[in-house]
């Protein structure tokens, strides 16, 4: 079994067929957590979640992205981001829902800075609304979904500025998501107890360090995600991503690693079991 610990059958992409594409995972004995970006993907991961008795989560949160009216061009697609307020009594009262097991997407995005704005501004923001979800996680006793997405000049400042302010919470739960840093600020992520997360992205020819993570970092801190439907892995790579194909990225960590399948999905579905206090 395998647990699919980030992913947005929630989304657009999945209105017409999320049914079909949850099934095919569960027959398939992987289990998935829908992550809400704002609202309304919020409470569709909730509804979602309350259709299955087990095996289908969801996590609660307001996106960075998701603070300013933004139009975001993706390789995958295009869409615009609306302005929202974080208003903890909504994601409280979302949050009590027994299938929510964490709090996110939050985080910093660096690369999602809106025109026209200060800088500045825009991370101070950012990092107050990070905080709010920390604190609202801290009081739920729920796991923390951390979004970090840096600029091109500077790839790793922005996990600077996460594990800064991580240390003012801790025993907070937390998962790096699609984590695509160096060895070193990985190991530095560890050792403040929190876990690295892996995306079909390690499958990709070309992306040396991510590979170099899931070999180099202990197993006992990787959990495994598809980020669907954006970062299909190989052999899907440049089409729409789905929770079933977690398999992908658990096999090239096999593979990466020198040791079997079956030891990747067993240990990182007790790492996402332990975290998300899934049962
Ligand atoms: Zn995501």
């Amino acid at each position: 079994m395998l647990i699919d610990t980030h992913t947005h059958v929630n989304f657009n992409s999945f209105k017409e067929d999320g049914r079909d594409v949850i099934d095919r995972a569960l027959t398939n004995d992987i289990w998935l957590i829908n992550v809400g970006s704002q609202y309304k993907t919020s409470l569709r991961a909730v509804n979602i979640a309350n259709n299955y008795n087990q095996g289908v989560y969801a996590i609660v949160g307001l996106h960075p992205i998701h603070l300013f009216n933004m139009h975001v061009d993706e390789s995958e697609m295009e869409f615009n981001t609306r302005e929202e307020e974080f208003d903890k009594q909504t994601y409280t009262d979302l949050a009590s829902n027994p299938k929510v097991v964490g709090i996110g997407e939050t985080g910093l995005d660096y690369f999602h800075v809106p025109e026209g704005e200060d800088q500045k501004s825009v991370k101070q923001k950012q990092e107050e609304v990070f905080r709010a979800q920390l604190s609202l996680a801290m009081e739920l006793d729920k796991a923390v979904t951390i979004h970090s997405r840096g600029t091109k000049d500077d790839p790793l400042g922005v996990y600077q500025d996460i594990m800064r302010i991580m240390k003012e919470y801790p025993g907070v739960r937390a998962v790096v998501h699609c984590y695509t840093g160096d060895v070193e600020t990985a190991k530095q992520f560890i050792d403040l107890g929190l876990n690295i997360s892996i995306t079909g992205i390690v499958t990709f020819k070309n992306a040396k360090e991510v590979q170099e993570v899931a070999k180099e970092i202990p197993l006992e801190h990787i959990l495994v995600e598809t980020d669907a439907p954006y970062l299909a892995p190989d052999p899907h790579r440049g089409k729409r991503n789905e929770p079933s194909y977690v398999k992908f990225v658990a096999e090239k960590i096999a593979e990466l690693k020198g040791i079997s399948f079956e030891e990747v999905a067993e240990t990182t579905t007790q790492n996402a079991k332990k975290l998300f206090k899934i049962s």
